[in-house]
């Protein structure tokens, strides 16, 4: 008899989708192409939704990459990937893991020099990738070797970036994160990854765990290039590790730096513009470091907000009451953070805040985020809400803090994040550009500024 069919491919793990975020938007200041799109697919630059400036900053750098994207998803347009990114169409099926990875990697393939698709290029011809690095792709020689001065710089740390980008899938998959230990240093004592490492006694057994897992065996079988080695691997794993770390620890130090205190009273935390990146497959334990943290707590609680919140198990109810002590709550509203404010807080189903963190709010990027931000922005000043915004990197930190200055914020510092995540970030669209890393630098602003600080700082520009 013939032999059985072989089984359909497992609904779980699922595939990633691609996300676009800001780090993918190039800075207002130095973008100065604002190329029309074909109308089937064009995100405009006046949304509240990151992954729409994403999307539109990839095609004023290549153009027609973004409509490369969609047909490797087998999307027609935008609002069909939208409409996947929120969990609403079931899209997203792949026959086998080898077709997967394989129409992922094909999203990076345009020539690095010339910015040209594969459709546009002659008969017979086809890219070639860089050998050292496997991650950006040419043309032709002549293509390649003109963009080798820019290229040399990041070639190296581009090699990480290509392996990364195959481990991350382990996020999905449920591999990713694993879990961490009890602190045994107090909060105070812990100003960075350098005292939180050595924390951590069984994170080379934990690497190992994962690294001879069944789903990292499956990545490389289909992978379509060769498993690197075991270090490189177990160095992957922890920059995914530390992205995802890098946010709880970042919120932590928060309640830490605003003299929080979560033995005295239960502390409420709210997460303002949450992404896709940050809620897409979350789950009820993701900021349980923050028990590790605070052990013995008397309750933390943490509201992720904002119009991008993919719908799962976080997608529940605040607590209108004190939460289980010891424990921390996580749930999520999706929504303008102004409009949770009036729809939910103002009507006493949500406690207030006692700091509220931000991750990449993007103000860089363009009008509309910039837009959406306001109200939000002033009801946190009007507030005196202690607050926290996280950046990509010093010169978005230098355009955030003139955005917060024009508002009159009371800014207490700013600078590198030392809980700044360690895996590299590239520019998809524009990969010779310098890496950029998640919650690299940070902003701790709370109320109006001073009136005679304003005084000062007016007489200073005269
Ligand atoms: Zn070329
Ligand atoms: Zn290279």
């Amino acid at each position: 008899p013939p032999p059985p069919p072989p089984p359909p491919p497992s609904p779980s793990p699922p595939p990633p989708l691609p996300l676009f975020n800001i780090a993918d938007t190039p800075l207002t200041s130095d973008d100065s192409r604002t190329p029309a799109l074909p109308q089937s697919f064009s995100p405009g630059t006046d949304s509240v939704f990151s992954d729409q400036s994403g999307f539109y900053s990839l095609d004023s750098n290549v153009p027609g990459l973004s409509k490369v994207i969609l047909n490797q998803l087998s999307m027609k347009d935008f609002g069909e990937y939208r409409a996947a990114v929120e969990g609403k169409t079931k899209g997203l099926w792949f026959r086998n893991y080898k077709e997967m990875f394989q129409k992922m990697e094909e999203t990076f393939k345009f020539c690095a020099g010339c910015n040209k698709l594969p459709e546009r290029l002659a008969e017979g011809q086809t890219l070639k990738r860089c050998v050292k690095c496997l991650n950006v792709y040419y043309c032709t020689k002549d293509c390649q070797k003109k963009d080798w001065p820019h290229h040399k710089k990041v070639c190296k740390i581009l090699r990480l970036v290509a392996i990364d980008r195959l481990v991350e899938w382990l996020m999905f998959t449920g591999d990713l994160p694993f879990p961490t230990e009890k602190w045994s240093k107090a909060p105070a004592d812990v100003k960075g990854w350098d005292d939180w490492l050595p924390m951590q006694e069984g994170l080379t057994q934990s690497l190992d765990r994962v690294l001879s897992s069944a789903n990292m065996a499956a990545l490389w079988k289909n992978a379509g290039r060769t498993r690197p080695d075991d270090d490189d691997l177990r160095q992957s794993l922890w920059r995914i590790q530390s992205e995802f770390l890098s946010r709880v620890l970042t919120v932590g130090r928060a309640i830490q730096q605003f003299g929080l205190d979560p033995y005295l009273k239960p502390v409420t935390v709210h997460i303002v513009g949450a992404s896709h990146s940050e809620t897409m497959g979350a789950r009820l334990t993701d900021y349980d470091e923050l028990s590790h943290m605070f052990p013995g707590h008397q309750g933390i609680e943490i509201v992720m907000v904002g119009p991008e919140v993919v719908d799962g198990c976080i997608v529940r109810p605040p607590l209108r009451a004190f939460g289980p002590k010891h424990k921390v709550y996580i749930s999520a509203y999706k929504g303008l953070y102004h409009q949770f404010w009036e729809d939910v807080v103002e009507k006493g189903e949500a406690a207030r805040p006692d700091v509220v963190v931000g991750f990449h709010p993007g103000f860089h990027a363009n009008q509309g985020l910039v837009q959406g931000w306001l109200p939000s922005l002033l009801l946190l000043r009007d507030y005196n809400i202690p607050s926290v915004f996280t950046m990509f990197s010093d010169t978005e930190l230098q355009y955030s803090l003139q955005i917060l200055l024009e508002l009159e914020m009371h800014i207490r510092d700013s600078g590198p994040n030392p809980f700044s995540s360690q895996k590299p970030e590239q520019v998809q669209a524009c990969p010779n550009k310098p890496p950029v890393h998640c919650n690299s630098h940070c902003v701790r602003f709370q109320g109006l500024l001073p009136q005679d600080d304003l005084q000062g700082s007016l007489n200073d520009e005269v």
